[in-house]
């Protein structure tokens, strides 16, 4: 079943999350809403979906990078993306390796139509559950990092435009008219340093 996703601006998006019990991760109301989730991601699609987006305050997320969307990229190295099989965190606790100096943009399925340079780690250390209710510890880098602390991030009530960089905030099709082709650098040298576009 497509669950429908909570857009900004709904008060879910804004709050704490709740840690699930090992009771509640096993029932089926859980097992059902995990596969949910997954549909409701794939068909959007995006590589992480986290409880809140669907309205739900819980500390639950589901993520995965297929293979499928990487077709055509050109800057899957630079992003340091690589495939992620599906997996749900549930109750997780970030640690947060190094600065948050690696800049890309970045899009959320709760604001759809848009995105924006947001600076984060290329590393995180994350200790969960799985959907089974399992201890898991996952070291993660490159877009992967990402995608946790952007995930992890909505179970705290936060969404990416806390973090962005605002003078970059563009509407997709005015990333993908002007900024997709080019670098980082050249998109912040006229974006945030007000600098001619060339
Ligand atoms: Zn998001």
């Amino acid at each position: 079943m497509k669950l429908k996703i909570s857009t900004v601006g709904e008060s879910v998006l804004r709050q704490q999350a709740r840690p699930l019990s090992l009771d509640e991760i096993q029932s089926p109301y859980i097992q059902s809403l995990i596969e949910h989730m997954c549909e409701t991601m794939r068909d959007a699609p995006g590589v992480g979906l986290a409880a809140p987006q669907i309205g739900l305050p819980l500390q639950m997320a589901v993520i995965e990078d297929r293979a499928e969307y990487h077709k055509g990229l050109t800057d899957l190295k630079e992003k340091e993306r690589e495939v992620v099989p599906f997996h749900v965190i549930i109750n997780p606790r970030i640690q947060i390796v190094g600065p948050c100096d690696i800049e890309f943009f970045e899009g959320c399925l709760s604001l759809p139509g848009y995105t924006a340079i947001v600076p984060r780690s290329s590393k995180v250390l994350v200790e969960c559950l799985n959907e089974k209710g399992e201890p898991q510890r996952i070291e993660a880098s490159g877009w992967y990092a990402r995608i946790l602390q952007h995930e992890i991030d909505h179970l705290y009530g936060s969404l990416y435009i806390d973090r962005m960089y605002s003078r970059t905030f563009a509407s997709l099709e005015n990333y993908n008219r002007t900024w997709k082709e080019k670098t980082i650098q050249e998109s912040l040298n006229v974006l945030v340093q007000g600098k001619k576009l060339d």
